[in-house]
């Protein structure tokens, strides 16, 4: 069956004041222990589901562009040898701009890596300092360029919008510099204020203050504006790629694809099941010394991924496919979605439906996650 296939390097240099994605600042030794866990967990789930065919891979973290190349090697050789793997894989990993040198992104294409994405964020230097992003402007340059010089066909960039003191003007600023530097694939997010972060700390006491409501809707619309005019497809919500560049990995996990997650805090759905790992480095490794899978769930889920296929596939511009919805969940979409509901966005203009495919109107794009709230049961 076919899959995508998770890493989360649970490693950074730093750590950003925003962010709640389970991490640890970086330490030598733990890195080593951690991949030996990492190939034990990978031969262990290649041996819980044999008929798995890994079609994309994809690093994200963390930090992955911190790992060594040999780690990074030796895992690879494990993978390879227990997974059956798509010829034409797609294989992204996800890199700081102060962790990436020529030579690494050179080693990273050696090992089979199609696709760096690079978290940049702003090219403005007193917003990246005053979210803790330790790169410069001039470090994204050169990532960039030595992506290019090294002819990766695709890569992609992640921006912010919405940060701490940001006005349109700023945001401006970095979208031209972004588009001129014309990356094949953008993520354009918000950054979002999470509970147990400084930054939410600060928030809350008044000693930073976010842009308001009114001003982040207006900086999201500004941002699609300026990539739709630079020939960016903006095909999901959050997403713009130039012909052919949408990133394969996501497009697959949100139509509703298997997804294998390997490393401390990674989520799978297989089978339809839900796995997770457990969020600590330590009680991970601990387990799979043992030979135990780090999991502290695993449970039924194929009603609750169909809903987040039905979900995430709105907020694609192609749609929720009828067909491989029903393929994959045994249940055709309309079991899932009230129907009343359904006829009133269709009359509103804002649901579009051809009996093939289910997608949001130009109208309704812009509110998918609301419209796809209403129409589940
Ligand atoms: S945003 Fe990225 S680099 Fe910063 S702490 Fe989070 S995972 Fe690490």
């Amino acid at each position: 069956m076919p899959a995508g296939l998770y890493l989360h390097y649970p490693f950074c240099p730093y750590l950003c004041n925003y962010c709640d994605y389970f991490k640890s600042l970086y330490n030598k030794s733990d890195e080593q222990t951690l991949f030996d866990s990492l190939i034990t967990e990978t031969r262990l789930v290649a041996e819980e589901f044999p008929d798995l065919k890994i079609k994309t891979i994809f690093i994200g973290g963390g930090t992955p562009s911190l790992a060594k190349i040999d780690l990074l090697a030796n895992w690879l050789e494990t993978v390879r040898e227990v997974f059956d793997i798509a010829d034409d894989i797609e294989f992204s990993i996800e890199c700081n701009p102060d962790s990436v040198s020529q030579e690494y992104l050179a080693a990273l294409k050696d090992l089979g890596v199609t696709r760096p994405n690079f978290g940049i964020q702003t090219f403005d230097p007193d917003l990246l300092r005053s979210i803790g992003r330790g790169h410069t402007p001039h470090q994204i340059q050169e990532a960039i360029y030595f992506a290019n010089v090294l002819e990766f066909k695709s890569y992609g960039v992640d921006l912010l919008f919405g940060l701490p003191r940001q006005t349109s003007a700023m945001l401006k600023k970095d979208l031209s510099q972004l588009v001129d530097l014309a990356p094949p694939h953008i993520s354009f997010y918000q950054l979002t204020l999470e509970k147990d972060t400084q930054l939410f700390a600060d928030v809350n006491s008044g000693k930073v203050v976010m842009p308001d409501d009114s001003l982040v809707s207006a900086m999201y619309q500004i941002g699609c504006d300026k990539f739709v005019s630079a020939e960016f497809e903006h095909y999901e919500i959050a997403s713009f790629a130039k012909e052919g560049q949408e990133c394969r990995h996501s497009l697959n996990y949100w139509q509703g694809d298997e997804l294998v997650g390997l490393g401390p805090s990674a989520h799978s759905y297989i089978n339809g099941r839900r796995f997770a790992n457990v969020e600590s480095i330590s009680k991970y490794i601990a387990s799979l010394r043992q030979n135990k899978m780090p999991r502290i769930l695993n449970e039924p889920a194929l009603l609750d991924r169909a809903d987040e296929t039905i979900i995430s596939s709105l907020r694609l511009r192609y749609g929720l496919n009828r067909k491989r919805f029903e393929q994959l969940f045994g249940l055709p979409v309309d079991e899932r979605i009230d129907i009343k509901e359904y006829e009133n966005l269709i009359e509103a203009g804002m649901l579009l439906d051809d009996n093939s495919r289910l997608r949001l109107s130009d109208e309704g794009f812009f509110l998918a996650d609301e419209i796809a709230l209403r129409l589940l049961k």
